[in-house]
């Protein structure tokens, strides 16, 4: 019998860019239970869906460019495995870099801001840290504002002059008021004020797949609850980090930051197949 799956894995190169989700894909074949990639030092469960294993890989808009290579192991239903390696090829992004002024009490932290912001910082890592092992998503990823467009992910950012973290998200044009839809199905983990982000709602869409939306005026979802694609996460606004009112949309995938529009542009129609 051929042995379609693993010759897939085996001829597998994937190319794509700092900053992107990728979709990865290989055919199913008989007596094949599981499928999981370890990448990166991530274990990214894939999942059938129809006749194709699927899984999207975040890749970070950091990471080194050039050849990653990643261990792919296929388990059948008899319990064997095989491990197959493919590579995961990373073109350089050029991020432009931009100068930003804010309050500069988001820039010269005092003492409990710093606190505060540190304590948030890692309770959001931990949230980005979970692969929930199973597809949450129902439809294409959608962006949040129809029509939304907002082409600054990744920027280098300079704020009062000072260097920070590059910008993790995409900013979307949107006055305070704006309704904020989530960008797919999945499981609300956070919905509240933090420091840098303000109003901010996070969904998990399983697979390691989170969506953010930050300083909104309002939030309307609840925390645990499942919230449908299209469904409205809150109101747009400017509360946190900001130079005024607008949506910052951030997607994580198995932690990379990457640019939410690879997601909401992603090729195979696979993505909405539940
Ligand atoms: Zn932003």
């Amino acid at each position: 019998m051929t042995n379609l799956l693993l010759a897939a894995v085996l001829a597998a190169t994937f190319t794509t860019n700092q900053g992107k989700a990728v979709q990865l894909t290989f055919p199913n074949e008989a007596g094949v239970r599981s499928i999981e990639m370890k990448w990166q030092g991530k274990t990214v469960p894939f999942v059938l869906l129809k006749d194709s294993w699927i899984t999207v890989v975040g890749v970070d808009l950091d990471i080194k460019p050039g050849d990653h290579p990643g261990d792919v192991l296929v388990t059948r239903a008899d319990g064997r495995m095989e491990t197959r390696s493919t590579t995961i090829r990373v073109e350089s992004t050029n991020f432009p870099t931009t100068e930003l002024q804010v309050e500069e009490r988001f820039v010269q932290l005092n003492p409990a801001d710093q606190t505060r912001s540190g304590r948030e910082a890692q309770e959001i890592s931990k949230i980005f840290g979970v692969v929930t092992p199973e597809i949450l998503w129902d439809k294409p990823f959608s962006a949040p504002i129809p029509g939304g467009r907002g082409a600054n992910f990744g920027h280098r950012r300079v704020f009062n002059g000072e260097p920070r973290a590059p910008h993790n998200g995409a900013d979307l044009r949107a006055q305070t008021g704006t309704p904020i839809r989530s960008t797919n199905r999945g499981r609300v983990v956070m919905a509240k004020n933090l420091f840098f982000t303000g109003n901010t709602v996070i969904v998990d869409h399983g697979l390691g797949i989170y969506s953010l939306y930050a300083h909104l005026s309002r939030i309307d979802a609840r925390l645990n609850a499942i919230i449908e694609n299209g469904q409205q996460v809150g109101l747009a606004g400017a509360t946190g980090r900001v130079t005024g009112p607008h949506l910052h949309w951030g997607i994580r995938v198995q932690g990379a930051r990457v640019d939410p529009f690879s997601l909401v542009n992603m090729a195979s129609s696979s993505l909405g197949a539940n």
